[in-house]
């Protein structure tokens, strides 16, 4: 199969490689060239009707196999996904901005397990049974699948979002509607192909293209789709679940965080210096589950601003198919436009630059491409907006605290609650933290470790539910207990 880029991307409909009805599409933006590379489907409510005609044709068919027959078709799409790896790895980099290699060491890797964790895990899903002798009675629950469930992510990491809330879908054997976010949507494209390869029946997986109002928002409000699973920002998923509440649908929300890092005096401060990097930068800054306010224990604050900007400096900031460029390019000239504001707000707000703050023109064919050199910021309060609203960017602040109380002050003042990391050898004060922490998700001297069995997702504003193992095969499945008495 030639998976190589396309220029112009279609929907996948009932087993078909379709043009949008509107026949309107959107420019395909390489961030790194800022270059038009390909014209997406614009696609609306017209094509979401046919979409979901052909999952209601598949439905009854695709919902009575059996186990083995969809660990058989996922894990084939696994398989197909490892072999186009170099392929998607290049698409992903040229749609996103990503450096190669992080494309090829995360999202692409990430994207076959997916497929692979949720292809067997269903081998293994078992309902419960609850004996009532005292009523002569057995109660028994099934698990099947909802029906027509829709899919919508984001930008960040396309692939491998895309597949984290499909492949249970699937799995659970459910029909899809998913919609990748219209900024980068190539390798969702890419992966119909491959799906169409790997034999799954037509009609199952269907793959639409287009924005969040005209597209993403058909989907939320088509009757027949009864559960939604979304990642992306608080303000869409308000929005979403605004529109989903009232039709009583399933909804799984994964939206934005501004997650803290707590780095306690006693902490091993080389392990901690070469984490942070990656949890303060990682992917440009551009994960859910980045630490971007940096709380530091005030003994070790000097030496550790000292270092971390140091290495931070040095952080080479470029062409993202150059293998030496640790930071690729920011993913979109909205979004670059957004951070370089941010960092001006910080500045009105008093804050110092210790390092980067500005755009970085990069020589060669990165020229006009959208990059940022990472950004290190103190002298903020935890209640300015640089210190409270998401950025989303390679932009983090710095803090000094006194007390373990301050610092669980500090970090629980957002209005968001996705995830935070604790670095202390103390292994009972970081016990303590894990408890008091407003997260769904603590790290204790480590970093986006992943078991994808665990439960993956935020409190408060950051989302509503959890994915990753059981969590996600039972959202995507409606239970019914049938009460037999003998
Ligand atoms: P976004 O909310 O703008 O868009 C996400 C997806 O939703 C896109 O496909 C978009 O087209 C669609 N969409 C937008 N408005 C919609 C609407 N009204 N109805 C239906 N669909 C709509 O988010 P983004 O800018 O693509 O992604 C960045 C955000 O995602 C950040 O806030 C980040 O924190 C969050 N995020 C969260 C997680 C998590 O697991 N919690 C993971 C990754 C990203």
């Amino acid at each position: 199969m030639n998976l190589a880029i396309p220029y112009h991307l279609e929907n996948y409909i009932g087993g078909n490689f379709i043009a949008p009805l509107s026949g309107e599409f959107i420019d395909g933006i390489n961030p790194a060239t800022a270059e038009v590379f390909c014209q997406i489907p614009n696609s609306n409510a017209r094509d979401i009707d046919v979409a979901v005609n052909a999952a209601k044709n598949a439905f009854e068919s695709w919902s009575n196999t059996s186990a083995e027959q969809r660990f058989s078709i996922l894990n084939k799409i696994a398989d197909l996904i490892d072999a186009n790896f170099e392929t998607l790895a290049l698409a992903e980099t040229t749609d996103n901005g990503k450096p190669l290699w992080l494309s090829k060491q995360v999202d692409i890797k990430r994207s076959s397990d997916n497929f692979r964790f949720f292809a067997t895990s269903i081998m293994h899903f078992a309902s419960e049974s609850h004996f009532t002798p005292d009523k002569n009675a057995i109660n028994y629950t099934l698990r099947q699948p909802i029906g027509i469930v829709g899919c919508i992510s984001p930008w960040n990491l396309p692939l491998y979002l895309f597949t984290w809330k499909i492949a249970p879908a699937l799995a659970a054997g459910n029909c899809v509607i998913a919609k990748p976010s219209e900024v980068t949507p190539v390798t969702s494209f890419l992966l119909g192909k491959i799906c169409k390869q790997a034999g799954l029946p037509d009609g199952v997986l269907n793959i639409l293209h287009g924005d969040g109002i005209n597209c993403g928002e058909a989907i939320v409000r088509h009757p027949a789709i009864k559960a939604i699973s979304f990642t992306g920002s608080t303000k869409a998923g308000e929005r979403i679940a605004s529109i989903a509440a009232p039709m009583f649908k399933k909804l799984s929300l994964e939206l934005g965080g501004k997650n803290p890092t707590l780095i306690f005096a006693d902490c091993d401060l080389k392990k901690v210096l070469h984490e942070i990097i990656r949890s303060a930068f990682g992917n440009q800054g551009q994960i859910c589950l980045c630490g971007s306010r940096i709380l530091i224990e005030k003994p070790i604050y000097e030496e550790f601003k000292k270092h971390f900007v140091a290495i931070t400096k040095n952080l080479t900031v470029g062409d993202p198919l150059i293998e030496t460029s640790k930071q690729g390019a920011i993913v979109s000239k909205q979004h670059f436009e957004k951070i370089i504001n941010c960092i001006q707000l910080a500045k009105q707000e008093g804050g110092t630059i210790l390092c980067g703050g500005y755009a970085v023109k990069p020589k060669g064919r990165c020229a006009n491409g959208y990059f940022i050199q990472p950004t290190i910021i103190e002298g903020l309060n935890q209640q300015c907006k640089t210190n409270q609203e998401e950025i989303f960017g390679p932009v983090v602040t710095i803090q000094p605290f006194d007390t373990m109380d301050e610092a669980i002050e500090m970090a629980n003042s957002t209005s968001y609650g996705l995830a935070a990391s604790v670095w202390t050898q103390d292994i009972s004060k970081a016990n303590q933290l894990a408890i008091k922490l407003q997260t769904g998700i603590v790290w204790v001297n480590c970093w986006l470790v992943r078991d994808l069995r665990t439960p993956f997702g935020g409190v408060k504003n950051s989302g509503v539910g959890r994915e990753g193992g059981w969590d996600a095969l039972k959202f995507f499945t409606e239970q019914k207990n049938v009460c037999v008495q003998y």
